[in-house]
């Protein structure tokens, strides 16, 4: 990515006349709460510094508004106060009709980060690896299925997973994705026809997590602009459709320590080092822990079934798709070298809290020199019960009750991120299982289509 600028007053300034002369007349500013939605102040272009340097207002309940338009109030979270929105300069970019985009951190009236904020969280991790001598990339994927405006399923015979018919029939919106995304500095590494009918899927380049997480934001709201521009809408929900496969949101990672890389070149399985097996160990202890932060939206429950390669099973494997945890090997077809996927995550999820809750449990595992469990060769479904037990292999859960119980109950996830996201994560989460408790698993669905869309 090319940033327009760096963060420091001459800056402003510098990105204020590129913007200008890109025809911007709108700058967007967003944030992402714990509901996994997108939420968003505008400005006109002359207000570009004031929006980065006071910020706008925004209410507490920011951090808690549901996918339905409530608020998931808690002990802290009431109507009263204010903070200030306000957007990181450095990660500018245009978007198509005069409008650019940047994400946003929310700070209290005085100055001091907002502790719900998810991007605050990320960034506070990311210092901690940096601090500890440790350069974190992070590699994301995004799923979706496209939809018509109101939701509803679109009518295309014959689908093909992975098929090249999928390509050819949404040629044009591909092709207009392609280049806005090119245009908004964000190059895509791949993109097919997912196995889905009418669900495809396209992967971002690894980054710094802060900045990595930045662009799943920006893709998806590309993508919202590229398919409204195609009469279609994209479906971000974990389960659009029940019983067939769901929407992943996986996320790679790699780490080094002074420049060396911690899952190669080391002298356990695959090349793993020592810290990098403690940082999977770390992942695989603590994963039931913080699946809250990754599966736990009301939908999450839904997608994640065995076999329909959403990492069901607590485990992890060289290139095992069935397993919470894959090991991408260091090799030749391999050019970002060996990283480890965290297959479990959903799009429902707050991306910078994920991945936040992912490189903490990671650090956690180092710092405690946690050990690399036995790896699962293969896909733990085709284990009997007995097998399974043996191999210390079992599947997550896929209750959202029990998924939110267990991260609110969690020292672990409260050491490591902090009260202030554990709680609004546990107050938006509970509120949509009341909602759930009215409406059968398709009508949910249903509803909540397009709960995630940008
Ligand atoms: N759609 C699957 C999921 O829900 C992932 C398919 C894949 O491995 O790309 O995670
Ligand atoms: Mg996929």
């Amino acid at each position: 990515m090319t940033p327009i600028a760096s963060a420091d007053e001459s800056a402003v300034a510098k990105a204020h006349r590129e913007l200008e002369a890109a025809g911007v007349r709108t700058v967007i500013g967003t944030v992402v709460n714990a509901s996994g939605i997108t939420l968003a102040k505008s400005v006109p272009l002359a207000r570009l510094k004031i929006f980065h340097e006071s910020g706008m207002g925004a209410a507490p309940v920011w951090h808690v508004f549901t996918i339905d338009g409530g608020i998931a109030f808690t002990d802290s979270i009431t109507t009263v106060g204010d903070m200030r929105l306000k957007i990181d300069i450095a990660g500018l970019r245009v978007l198509p009709g005069g409008r650019a985009w940047a994400p946003a951190r929310l700070f209290e009236q005085d100055g001091a980060a907002s502790p719900a904020c998810a991007r605050g969280c990320l960034a506070d991790v990311e210092g901690s690896l940096v601090e500890a001598g440790y350069q974190a990339l992070v590699g994301h994927e995004l799923e979706f299925f496209l939809v018509a405006p109101d939701g509803a399923a679109l009518e295309t015979a014959p689908w093909v997973p992975y098929g090249a018919t999928g390509l050819l029939d949404r040629s044009e919106f591909l092709d207009d994705l392609l280049s806005a995304l090119n245009q908004a500095g964000l190059p895509l590494e791949q993109l097919h026809a997912e196995y889905g009918r009418n669900q495809f899927e396209f992967s971002l380049p690894p980054a710094p997590p802060v900045q990595s997480a930045d662009t799943v934001v920006l893709a998806r709201i590309i993508v919202g602009i590229v398919a409204r521009a195609h009469g279609m809408m994209a479906s971000f929900s974990p389960s659009p459709f029940p019983g067939s496969v769901g929407n992943g949101a996986h996320q790679h990672f790699s780490l080094r320590r002074n420049g060396v890389p911690l899952f190669s070149g080391g002298s356990g399985p695959h090349g793993i080092s020592a810290e990098g097996g403690a940082a999977i160990g770390g992942i695989i202890a603590g994963l039931p822990d913080v699946q809250g932060f990754l599966t736990g939206s009301v939908l999450s429950g839904s997608r994640l079934a065995p076999g329909t390669w959403s990492g069901a099973y607590l485990c992890w494997g060289l290139e095992n798709r069935e397993a919470s945890v894959r090991f991408l090997n260091e090799g030749q077809g391999n050019p970002h070298g060996a990283n480890v996927e965290v297959k479990i995550v959903d799009p429902s999820a707050n991306v910078y809290l994920a991945s936040a809750a992912i490189l903490a449990l990671a650090l956690d595992g180092i710092r405690g020199k946690s050990g690399l469990p036995a790896e699962i060769p293969g896909d733990p479904g085709r284990l009997s019960e007995n097998e399974r037990h043996q191999a210390n292999v079992r599947l997550l859960s896929n209750s959202p009750a029990a998924i939110i119980d267990t991260l609110d109950n969690s020292s672990l996830a409260r050491r490591l991120l902090g009260d202030a996201v554990v709680d609004a994560t546990v107050a938006v989460r509970r509120y949509e299982q009341r909602i759930a408790a009215e409406l059968t698993p398709d009508e949910l669905a249903e509803r909540f289509r397009l709960a995630w869309s940008i």
